[in-house]
């Protein structure tokens, strides 16, 4: 079984009468990429500003590798390391340049820093331009330098906020290839904070946040089949007399969001012509496809995650 290397009990905060997290509970095991997944303002930030001890822990606990986050910040940063969404790198420095500050923040200095630096840029395939100018770099390019910082001082954890926003598509593969070589060959366990679907979709397990709680947590694979069968996107100009309709025919509820009713159902490609059939004129376009996280999302939240933006 694995190991647990962070547990999270009633964790509770407020911004003065806001609340932004409400009685979170939850435990991350060794070795995983775990991430928190929630629109905006539903607490992540400050869920990760707690977890690199930026932020006090409020009301509950917080045990990272056996230590209190109450009282043993000093201990738990030296085994974390922190990548901002915000780049913390001075572009008008080289990669090495921008590596050796940090490394001084950890008392590291000399030959074995170098060798370190050399190490990790090479862990993100950088070594090679170690003496250019940050400026020259792409925006992956310099994430990948930041996963480099972040890595130094050889942390169990690794956190990263939003870390493929603002990348293009090309990059965040590129990033997400680099998190699971880190993963396997150092043993880091990953956590990370998205508002991404799909980025959502490569981590081992979930949190789905919403408003501050915890709506659901497991395997990405496991939060979809649990919808189970086909999810039905049906657009119409009556879609609320629809939906009654759908309901006094069929006995299926049907979710509406605007114009749109979404319908979960075994074998949806059997339903689709009983509903065209059905109500003639009332359906302007019909989709089916298989649940994703937003399926998940408007099932455990009942309401769908740019509506909750
Ligand atoms: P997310 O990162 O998911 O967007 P946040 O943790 O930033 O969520 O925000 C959660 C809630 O806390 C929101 O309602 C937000 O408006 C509020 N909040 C965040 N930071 C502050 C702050 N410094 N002061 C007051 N309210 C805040």
């Amino acid at each position: 079984m694995s190991q647990s290397v962070i547990q999270i009990e009633h964790l509770t905060h407020s911004y003065g009468q806001r609340p932004a997290l409400d009685d979170l509970s939850l435990s991350i095991n060794s070795g995983e990429i775990f991430g928190f997944l929630g629109p905006n303002g539903s607490g992540k930030t400050t869920l990760f500003r707690i977890l690199s001890t930026l932020l006090g822990v409020g009301q509950g606990t917080v045990h990272i590798l056996d230590l209190d986050l109450s009282v043993q910040r000093d201990e738990i940063r030296r085994q974390i390391g922190v990548v901002f969404q915000s780049p913390s790198l001075d572009k008008q420095l080289t990669s090495v340049e921008n590596l050796r500050c940090q490394g001084h923040l950890y008392g590291l200095r000399g030959a074995e820093l170098d060798a370190r630096i050399e190490e990790m840029l090479r862990r993100v395939s950088m070594a090679e331009r170690q003496n250019e100018l940050l400026s020259r770099f792409s925006g992956g390019q310099r994430r990948r330098v930041e996963l480099a910082k972040g890595l130094l001082h050889k942390p169990r954890i690794l956190l990263l906020d939003e870390p493929s926003t603002g990348l293009d598509p090309g990059a965040r593969i590129d990033l997400w290839r680099y998190l699971q070589e880190i993963r396997k060959l150092d043993g880091v366990t990953i956590l990370l904070t998205t508002h991404l679907m799909d980025e959502a979709d490569r981590c081992d397990r979930l949190a789905i946040l919403d408003h501050g709680k915890l709506v659901a947590c497991d395997t990405p694979s496991v939060l979809k089949e649990r919808i189970g069968g086909d999810v039905i996107a049906l657009i119409s100009d009556k879609a609320d007399d629809l939906r009654k309709a759908v309901k006094e025919k069929f006995g299926v509820e049907a979710a509406e969001f605007g114009s749109e009713l979404r319908i979960e159902r075994q074998r949806g490609h059997e339903f689709i012509p009983q509903l065209v059939e059905a109500f003639p004129g009332m359906i302007q376009s019909v989709s089916l496809g298989k649940p994703t996280l937003e399926d998940v999302f408007i099932q455990v939240t009942g309401h769908r995650f740019v509506d909750a933006e």
